[in-house]
């Protein structure tokens, strides 16, 4: 339990790849510096580089040649930043360089001299490749006083550099047409619910043993007017930035209560529906009564609803996600832990949670697949939640060998496009009659 908890705890923290700070991280420690240093502070700068062509040389010389790249500019990147720089992989072909305390002059002098250093060619397999490199600098307060816009505005200047004269930019705010659009999507978003925009998509969970139905998470949708059919990803984030994000969860709510409670046509009544929470819900401190109002408007019974809280959001302020993941629990909902393996859990804690279900994220599976370490790592993360007598759910599950491994590893439910798809609720309830008795096949 203990080298399981170690081994959990650095894969939070740390790329398993190259053992630089993962993004989570990083926005950990730019925020505490931000808020260290305050307003008045000497201020942070952020270095982002991304690697032209990694997915190329993937697909040509196969996942190794890219981890030998990943590897050697983590060195690289490493040795040539100075004390107090921290670098870190924010993403697949993506690396960021923490520069606290840096001007203007001295970052971008930094810049170029971690781009110089990146610069010779990379030893491959004997073959010797030349990458193209960008660099986006962003610096507090100017260019964003919080870590995750400070971290979008150097990403918004990479990607400008990458289409411009010179390998490395400064952000400028001009760079920023998202912002705008940002805005107006939030805008509209506010609105959305009553003009009957929003609609619940559903995924069913199947056993992995038989392939049998037994639930299904509702997913939410934008019918955006001019934009089409938006997918969360594209209005949560923003969503989750204000207070309307617990509308949206309570329009959620309700309407997979609604189902539960009608179900279409047909008479055969829905499994189990789940429903995702965000972090600022638990800012609402009379969520569990809010939630039971709603469900006992339908007539719905709370064990008939699960309620899904992501490992980052839990553990972003443990001891009051404790008490209301007890409320919730109290109250007859049943909980689970989504995205599991991308925060920051501590097992003991993690253990006190009252939630059966525990959803791995997929993020972990597809790494399973590519190495012997993060499979490693994936079997840790199995074997702990069935030591806690979690029912273990692995979510996107493409392939039938995705499908094995996590079988093996003695994962019960699955969730992913192998199975099915998200589907509008009325398509779902046709989907449900057909396979219930006999199975996915
Ligand atoms: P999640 O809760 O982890 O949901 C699973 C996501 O994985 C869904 O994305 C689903 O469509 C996707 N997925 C399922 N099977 C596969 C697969 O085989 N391959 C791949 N690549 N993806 C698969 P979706 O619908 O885009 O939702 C993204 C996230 O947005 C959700 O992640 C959840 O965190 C959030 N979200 C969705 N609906 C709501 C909601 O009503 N409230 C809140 N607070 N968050 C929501
Ligand atoms: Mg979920
Ligand atoms: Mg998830």
């Amino acid at each position: 339990m203990r080298r399981m908890e170690e081994q959990l705890r650095y894969v939070a923290r740390f790329d398993v790849r190259t053992g630089l700070l993962n993004r989570t991280s990083l926005l950990k420690r730019m925020a505490g510096l931000l808020e260290r240093d305050g307003a008045t502070g000497p201020g942070l700068a952020l270095l982002c580089l991304d690697i032209d062509g990694l997915r190329l040389i993937n697909d040509s010389m196969g996942y190794g040649a890219g981890d030998q790249i990943l590897t050697e500019m983590a060195r690289r990147l490493t040795q040539s930043s100075g004390a107090g720089e921290e670098v870190a992989r924010t993403e697949g072909d993506g690396f960021a360089v923490l520069l606290p305390g840096a001007s203007r002059d001295r970052a971008w002098e930094t810049g170029q001299n971690l781009l110089d250093a990146l610069t010779p060619a990379f030893d491959v397999d004997g073959k010797e490749i030349v990458l193209a490199i960008n660099g986006g600098l962003a610096l507090s307060p100017g260019d964003g006083s919080t870590a995750e816009v400070l971290l979008a505005n150097a990403e918004s200047a990479v990607v400008a550099a990458k289409g411009g004269a010179t390998p490395m930019t400064f952000y400028d705010s001009a760079m920023n047409e998202d912002a705008r659009e940002h805005v107006e999507i939030l805008s509209g978003l506010r609105g959305a619910a009553r003009r009957h925009e929003l609609r619940v998509f559903l995924q069913p969970l199947v056993t992995l043993a038989d392939r049998r139905p037994v639930g299904a998470e509702a997913l939410l949708r934008w019918q955006h007017p001019e934009l089409g059919l938006l997918p969360p990803g594209r209005f949560m984030p923003l969503a989750e930035q204000s207070s309307l994000i617990c509308e949206l969860t309570e329009w959620v709510f309700d309407a997979v209560c609604g189902l539960i409670a009608e179900p279409g046509t047909g008479r055969t009544p829905l499994p189990l529906v789940s429903v995702n929470l965000s972090a600022r819900d638990f800012d609402l401190p009379d969520l569990a009564a809010r939630l039971l109002a709603i469900a006992g408007r339908h007539g719905v019974a709370p064990a008939a609803v699960k309620l899904e809280v992501t490992e980052t959001a839990a553990f972003a302020s443990l001891e009051r996600t404790m008490e209301q993941v007890a409320a919730l629990a109290g109250a007859g909902f049943q909980m689970a832990i989504d995205d599991f393996g991308t925060g920051y859990s501590n097992i003991a804690q993690l253990g006190r949670l009252p939630a059966d279900w525990l959803k791995i994220d997929r993020s972990l599976l597809v790494a399973a697949e590519r190495s012997e370490t993060d499979r490693a790592v994936l079997a840790a993360v199995a074997s702990f939640g069935l030591v806690l007598g979690k029912t273990l759910v692995v979510e996107g599950i493409e392939t039938e060998a995705q499908a094995a491994l996590a079988t093996e590893l003695g994962c019960q439910v699955g969730q992913g496009y192998l199975f099915a798809k998200p589907m509008p609720a009325e398509t779902f309830m046709g989907w449900w009659q057909a396979y219930r008795e006999t199975g996915v096949r």
